[in-house]
Parts: structure tokens; C-alpha cells; sequence
């Protein structure tokens, strides 16, 4: 190996199950983080620092202000302008360590993408902060037959399970047969709803991260293959063994319902008080439409990523794809009849 890089890496590579061997494996690698929230950006800082050699991270979302507490690879000036997570990640990660390739894709990931946005990469990482999600790259990575991590948190705790299809069960095992329940699993509250500790989001982002090395080095076998839950307020750690299930729709059956799209719908809720709109019919020329609103709207604002305006009291934010997210409403009816009104029908 090349000495700067030894230096580079050499508290890792003197940890013995990684070695210089495990490490030169590391740096061909590569992985894909779906999201790019708190457990995103932690993930994301430590597989980057320690040499993961390519990372793309994919996100829908933008920096506000009530990230900075939690999600480490942000800073004030990036809530200030709006910026795309996956651009603000990317040019934070190439800052930290420029020898890993890193692509950030501002995408809302679905049925329509999924193949071009993972195939290709050996391993699948959830940054995600919602199921349907989780459930499509559940079916994906079943699909190209890839491992996969599913972390989740939310108030003082998180849970992660390593899927390695053939091998462990998967997420369709773990909490469509009811083998978890839903507070095992993390699935019944939201950060909007109780809230999230960025210590939490660390913890379980830092377990995800081991568990990636694991796989990426060929050393798979280590990771448990258990739903491991942690409680930074309680202290309560719980590891519960997940049983493959013989019936399961998505590992055993092959029903890729998520990835088919049967399940997607075009409105989906976005936090405490947003709807998305998802509309990927055509791509839209932002500057264009800036200068079409600007005499009709208040505060008109384009970054070059994200066309930004207020139609009291609402806020909405137009995405290149297409895509849009309405603040200020739970009502879609409301969000899409403002949709047509100012994008397009
Ligand atoms: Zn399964």
C-alpha cells in the first residue's frame, strides 16, 4: 500500500480483523446511502474517513435550521441557503477525505429510479426516515441480490438490522410476520412527532457503519444478522434474533411490490406539516419558472438546485425533478391544487 495511505489509515489497519488486507478491500469499495439525515450525515462522515473508496448519497431534501442539532456534515450557512443535503454532503465529505469518490444525487428514491439510482453498488445503506422507503430497498436489494442495512431512530433510540439476502431474514421477515413489534422495530413514531437526540442518531449511525466495514471487507459473517435496538436515555440495549420466514412476501416469495410501484403514492407526507409532491414527468427550468412567479408570489428564491416561494400561508419548494414540497398543510387535496396552480398541471 502507498506509505501516505498506510499513515492515513494505519489505526485501522493495526485493528486486526481489518489488517492492510481488510483495508485495501475498503478502498476499492463502495456503498449507497439512501438519505441524508442524521443517520445519514453520520454514516456518511464515518465510512468516508475510513476509506470507503466510492459513496453516493442520495436525498430529496434540503438543510433547514432544525437539522444543525443532529445531523453532523451541516452548517448554518447551508441551512441559510437552502442547499440541497446530497450537494452540502458531498462537498463536506471531498473536504474531509479527497481520496473517496463522492456523488451526491438530490432524488427522491422510488419504484421509477431505484434501479438506476443502486444497481451496481455491493451494499445499500438507510439514511431513510420512512418505510415505504425502507420497504422499496428492502425489495431491491433482495432483487440484486446485494446486502443492505436498515437503521431507524427516533426520540432516545434506534434500531439497525444487517439483511444479507439468502443468508439472514429481511425486513419483510422482521416486521410484516409481526416477528418485532412496532416499538421494536421503530416503527410507529416520527422525529417530527417526539422529537430525536443526535446522540441517539450517533449510536446507531456508528453501529450501521461497523456493520458496513463488515460486509465491505468480506467479513459479512461477523455481523450478527440481528435487530439490535439502543436507548441512549434508558440504557437499555436489546438484540433480538429475526427468524427467515419461509412465507415472507419479499425474500421467499418474490413479491417486489414496493419496487414494482404498486405501492407508491404520488402525495406523501413530509414531516409534521408538509405534503410532497412527486411528479417526475419532465425535468423544470427553475430560472424560468423563478421569472414566471416572480410578479405573482412573495419571496421568490433559486439557488440553482431548489426554486423557493411563499403563497401565504404556505411555503413551497420546487425541486428540478419536479418534485415538490408544500409547507404548511397535511391536506394533499391542498398541496396538489397548489401544485397546478403555480408549477403546472
Ligand atoms: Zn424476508
Amino acid at each position: 500500500m502507498d506509505p501516505n495511505l498506510y499513515e492515513r489509515y494505519s489505526r485501522q489497519i493495526l485493528f486486526g480483523e481489518i489488517g492492510e488486507a481488510g483495508q485495501e478491500r475498503l478502498l476499492k469499495s463502495s456503498a449507497v446511502i439512501v438519505g441524508c439525515g442524521a443517520l445519514g450525515t453520520a454514516l456518511a462522515n464515518l465510512l468516508t474517513r475510513a476509506g470507503v473508496g466510492k459513496l453516493r448519497i442520495v436525498d430529496r431534501d434540503f438543510v433547514e435550521p432544525s437539522n444543525l442539532q443532529r445531523q453532523t456534515l451541516f452548517e448554518e450557512s447551508d441551512a441559510r441557503e437552502s442547499l440541497p443535503k446530497a450537494v452540502a454532503a458531498e462537498r463536506r465529505l471531498r473536504a474531509i477525505n479527497s481520496g473517496v469518490t463522492v456523488e451526491g444525487i438530490v432524488a427522491d428514491v422510488s419504484s421509477k429510479n431505484a434501479e438506476d439510482l443502486l444497481a451496481g453498488f455491493p451494499l445499500i445503506l438507510d439514511g431513510t426516515d420512512n418505510f415505504e422507503t425502507r420497504y422499496l430497498l428492502n425489495d431491491a436489494a433482495i432483487h440484486f441480490n446485494v446486502p443492505w442495512i436498515y437503521a431507524a431512530v427516533v426520540a432516545s433510540y434506534g434500531v439497525t438490522m444487517t439483511v444479507r439476502p439468502g443468508v439472514t431474514a429481511c425486513l419483510a421477515c422482521a416486521l410484516e410476520s409481526g416477528a418485532a413489534t412496532e416499538s421494536q422495530s421503530g416503527a410507529e413514531d416520527t422525529c417530527d412527532t417526539i422529537g430525536v437526540l443526535g446522540a441517539a442518531a450517533g449510536v446507531i449511525a456508528s453501529i450501521e457503519a461497523a456493520e458496513a466495514i463488515k460486509v465491505l471487507i468480506g467479513k459479512g459473517e461477523s455481523s450478527s444478522g440481528c435487530l439490535m435496538s439502543f436507548d441512549v436515555w434508558s440504557g437499555r440495549f436489546q438484540s433480538l434474533r429475526v427468524g427467515k420466514n419461509p412465507e415472507c412476501r419479499a425474500c421467499a416469495k418474490h413479491d417486489f411490490r414496493y419496487l414494482e410501484g404498486d405501492a407508491q403514492p404520488h402525495l406523501t407526507m413530509c414531516g409534521r406539516d408538509s405534503v410532497q409532491i412527486h411528479e417526475r414527468r419532465r425535468q423544470l427550468d427553475l430560472p424560468a419558472l423563478s421569472r414566471r412567479l416572480a410578479p405573482t408570489v412573495a419571496e421568490v428564491r433559486e439557488n440553482g438546485y431548489l426554486l423557493r416561494f411563499r403563497v401565504p400561508p404556505y411555503e413551497m419548494t420546487v425541486f428540478a425533478d419536479g418534485r415538490a414540497i408544500i409547507k404548511g398543510t397535511r391536506d394533499t387535496s391542498v398541496a396538489r391544487s397548489l401544485y397546478s396552480r403555480y408549477i403546472g398541471a
